[in-house]
């Protein structure tokens, strides 16, 4: 099959099946094989990679990846797009496609039954409502991957990238960067997608570390710790802490800031992962 990332022939596709775009499904199909390519090489996707593709739509970015790729396993919810997927994709050998929701689906299940052996990539131009539940499941389950390299709204791909003190750095920078280095690839306009989304896009690679940043006594506490310093964001660290959901009392925020030398008047936002780690890990003794 030609590539389907032209204008014209996603257009042809979309009418010969008769589809109709969910918004509510984030159905924006990318239609500049530029992109494509850099998404690919952004990626370093090459022959001993195995890739699992989440949500391929009429298969755009999924031929390109099954040229560059050992194997790929695009993961679709939307039925109605399957038999689209079997035309764009005939003779694409070393593809298969499942008609699942990723969120529901058993990702370790998934990678011992399709791929025997080898590194795994994680690539996808992703439905915006859920971007976030997305990569967290990849990463709070652990799935043995390498990298995620997704097409995100860009703002979110500006707030996962942030740095302690910049205005986009918050709760999602501490969660992302608590399992994985970040990387802008590129930033996308809208007009490279049928239909266009409102906003500009931005492709970002989530490099998974071996072991996550910092060593924590209690994750949940460590994420505890994180929501409530940055949930009350004009709020000194002391007062967001001891009114937080975790309910600290006080002085013991007072005394825990003070043994890790972390000012109590700062703002949650300038802090770093390493000092969210050694507060939490000095609550731990504590509570
Ligand atoms: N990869 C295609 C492209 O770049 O042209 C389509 C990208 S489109 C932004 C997002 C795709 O994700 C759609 O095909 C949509 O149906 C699918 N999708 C939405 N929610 C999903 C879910 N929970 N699980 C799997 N796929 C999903």
């Amino acid at each position: 099959m030609n590539k389907i990332a032209t204008p014209k022939n996603t257009k042809e596709m979309v009418e010969k099946h008769g589809f109709h775009f969910s918004k509510s499904l984030g159905q924006n199909f990318l239609i500049d094989y530029n992109i494509i390519e850099k998404i690919i090489q952004g990626s370093n996707i090459t022959k001993e990679i195995n890739v699992i593709e989440v949500g391929p739509g009429i298969g755009s970015l999924t031929q390109g990846l099954s040229e560059a790729a050992k194997k790929v396993v695009a993961v679709e919810i939307d039925k109605k797009l399957i038999p689209m997927l079997a035309d764009t994709l005939k003779g694409y050998e070393n593809t298969k496609v499942i008609n699942e929701d990723i969120l529901k689906i058993d990702l370790h299940q998934l990678i011992a039954e399709e791929f025997d052996g080898g590194d795994i990539k994680v690539i996808g131009n992703l439905p915006y409502y859920i971007t976030t539940p997305i990569i967290m499941r990849f990463l709070e389950e652990k799935v043995p991957i390498q990298s995620i390299t997704i097409m995100i709204q860009k703002e979110v791909a500006d707030r996962m990238n942030a740095k302690p003190g910049k205005k986009d750095y918050g709760a999602l920078s501490v969660a992302v960067q608590y399992y994985c280095t970040t990387e802008i690839i590129t930033i996308v306009p809208p007009s490279v997608f049928i239909p266009q989304p409102k906003v500009d896009s931005s492709v970002i690679k989530l490099n998974r570390l071996e072991e996550p940043k910092v060593k924590v006594a209690s994750e949940k506490l460590f994420f505890g710790v994180v929501k409530d310093a940055f949930g009350k964001r004009r709020k000194t660290l002391l007062n967001a802490l001891s009114s937080g959901d975790l309910q600290l009392n006080k002085d013991m925020v007072r005394e825990t800031l003070k043994e890790c030398s972390i000012d109590e008047k700062r703002r949650g936002e300038t802090l770093s992962i390493e000092e969210f780690a050694a507060i939490t890990n000095r609550f731990a003794e504590k509570i």
